[in-house]
C-alpha cells in the first residue's frame, strides 16, 4: 500500500465517514493515521467537514468559465487582427461565436461587457502603431469597425440568451 499525504487523507476522509470510499481509499486512510496524529485527530472527531458536491461544482464553472473568459479574449484579438486584410470576412462567424462565449459568462452583461472589450481592445491595437509614432490614429476606422464587430457579437451573446431561455423554460 502506498503511503498518502496529509493533504490526500484529508480529501478523503469525508468520503469514508460518508461510506462512500473505496476500499483502497479506506484501507489508505486508516493506514495513514495510524502513524499521523494530526490526520487522527481529524478522523475521530470528525472535524473535516463534507464534501459539498455544490461547491465543487462551482469551482469547475468558475475555471471553465475562466478558461472561456481566456479564448474570447483571444477570439476577439484574432478577430480584430483580421481587419486589415482579407481574413475580415471571418469575422462574421467569429464575433457572434465570442458573444456567444461571452453571455455564457456573464449572462446578459455581456451586452455591454463585450462591447467594452471589442471597442477598448480595437483602440488599443490602433493606438500601437501611433505610439511608435509611424502612423495616425484612425478614430473614424476605429468606431466604424468596432461597431459593427460589437453588433455581430451582440447578435450571437442574444441568440445564445434566447436559446439558454427556452431551454430554461422547457426544463420548468
Ligand atoms: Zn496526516
Amino acid at each position: 500500500m502506498n503511503e498518502i499525504s496529509c493533504g490526500v487523507c484529508m480529501d478523503l476522509m469525508p468520503l469514508v465517514n460518508d461510506g462512500i470510499a473505496g476500499e483502497e481509499s479506506v484501507q489508505a486512510v486508516e493506514e495513514h493515521i495510524k502513524t499521523c496524529e494530526g490526520c487522527r485527530s481529524h478522523y475521530e472527531e470528525k472535524t473535516v467537514p463534507p464534501t459539498d458536491p455544490g461547491k465543487a461544482f462551482g469551482e469547475v464553472k468558475r475555471r471553465l468559465k475562466g478558461f472561456l473568459g481566456m479564448i474570447m479574449v483571444f477570439g476577439i484579438l484574432f478577430g480584430l487582427g483580421l481587419t486589415e486584410g482579407s481574413g475580415i470576412f471571418f469575422n462574421i462567424i467569429l464575433m457572434p461565436v465570442m458573444g456567444a462565449i461571452g453571455y455564457f459568462i456573464f449572462g446578459w452583461n455581456a451586452l455591454w461587457e463585450v462591447s467594452v472589450l471589442i471597442f477598448s481592445m480595437r483602440i488599443v491595437i490602433n493606438a500601437l502603431p501611433l505610439i511608435q509614432g509611424s502612423e495616425k490614429l484612425n478614430f473614424g476606422s476605429v468606431l466604424e469597425w468596432s461597431a459593427i464587430y460589437v453588433a455581430f457579437a451582440l447578435a450571437g451573446a442574444v441568440i445564445a440568451g434566447l436559446v439558454h431561455f427556452a431551454f430554461r423554460k422547457e426544463e420548468n
